[in-house]
């Protein structure tokens, strides 16, 4: 194993030790501030996270909060996370594989050293010299297979801890992939999905789209009935949402009350559909306040819907999306409108695209 993965390896876990005496969660953002810390690369960040924990290493969350916001770029950090998580999976089945080949050859030492120290203890030698010898490969024989279980039992501890620090990181990618409050993929996955799709139709040819989705006359709504239940809402949506696509797709929450879905393989005309789809799943559902079970009537949503045009980067294809969406707004809101369409009305395309 090479020295980097070691020292990330062991900074991973002085900061998961670290983050649980804390007494704070161990979410991605409080996760990355303690690897940071602990990493010490950053000096200014140690001093201040030294100075906010008492002295048995508590912190509040509103502490880490603000450290994190002060110190922490977020993007670099989230990306420091996902090299790590590919470093332990290159690393990990290295270390399976010399497990298992030391497991072997110890256990076949081991067994050859036995049959030895069998064969020998089983001799009658009749020259006394030849018998001290013989004591002796018996000696040795018998501390070497004591060394061989004893190594084959660290290194099945050291793989045994290495799988669950992996599945400690693995759990906190997985969690720094979603948007908190929906569980559907937050705004920096669905970046980095789309730039992958975009390369993706350009190698295969195939046709790829995006909806971009923003409910409609949201803040009344929550001026209405409350933040949270907007938050209930808000969730519900991603659900709708959720629930209309199928394989490949990716649903994402790309800011407060806007929602995109990126769609593989699929054409303007069906993206359309169902865009359609959604907006009719969203605005069927008839919402009830959990508590009080008082009806708050129905949310309705408008959607844009945009097609990869061989050149696009992912922001003139947003771009051309939010222009939709915002003709769906002016058309009167609760509707779907594509770019053909768009153009059709006149729209201009969005600056950059071809
Ligand atoms: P439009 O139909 O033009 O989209 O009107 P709108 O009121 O939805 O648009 P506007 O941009 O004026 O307001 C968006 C509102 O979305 C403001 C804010 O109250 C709400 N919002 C954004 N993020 C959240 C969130 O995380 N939770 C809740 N409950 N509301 C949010
Ligand atoms: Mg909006
Ligand atoms: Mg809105």
């Amino acid at each position: 194993m090479n020295t980097e993965f070691e020292a990330s390896h062991r900074f991973a876990e002085i900061a998961l030790g670290a983050l649980k005496q804390s007494g704070l969660a161990c979410g991605p953002r409080n996760y990355e501030l303690w690897y940071a810390h602990v990493e010490g690369g950053n000096s200014a960040l140690s001093n201040a996270m030294q100075q906010a924990m008492d002295k048995s290493g508590k912190l509040s969350q509103d502490k880490a909060d603000r450290l994190y916001k002060e110190f922490i770029q977020h993007a670099e950090v989230s990306n420091d996370v996902m090299d790590l998580v590919a470093r332990f999976h290159a690393e990990v089945s290295d270390l399976y594989d010399i497990v298992e080949q030391t497991g072997e050859n110890a256990q076949g030492h081991s067994q050859t050293l036995t049959d030895i120290s069998d064969q020998l203890s089983d001799s009658q030698p009749d020259v006394p010299a030849v018998g001290m010898l013989l004591e002796n490969i018996v000696t040795i024989a018998k501390s070497m297979r004591a060394e061989n279980e004893l190594l084959e039992t660290r290194l099945a501890e050291s793989a045994s801890e290495v799988s669950a620090l992996q599945r400690d990181v693995e759990a906190i990618q997985a969690e720094a992939m979603r948007d908190a409050l929906t569980g559907v993929a937050n705004r920096a996955t669905f970046d980095r999905s789309l730039l992958d799709h975009i390369e993706e139709a350009i190698e295969s040819d195939a046709p790829l789209t995006l909806l971009l989705g923003d409910i409609d006359r949201f803040k009344l709504f929550n001026d209405t009935w409350g933040h949270q239940t907007g938050d209930q809402v808000l969730r519900l949506v991603a659900d709708v949402m959720n629930n209309n696509v199928k394989g490949q797709d990716l649903v994402a929450r790309y800011g407060g009350e806007e929602f995109a879905v990126i769609l593989p393989d699929t054409s303007l005309q069906n993206a359309k559909m169902l865009a359609n789809r959604i907006r009719e799943a969203v605005q069927s559902r008839r919402l009830k306040k959990r508590r009080t079970n008082e009806d708050l009537g129905v949310v309705t949503m408008s959607i844009g819907v945009a097609q990869f045009d061989g050149n696009d980067s992912v922001e003139s294809l947003v771009e051309r999306a939010d222009k939709c969406l915002y003709a769906a707004k002016d058309a009167g809101r609760n509707c779907v409108i594509d770019e053909q369409e768009f153009a059709g009305r006149g729209g201009a395309r969005a600056k950059g695209a071809a």
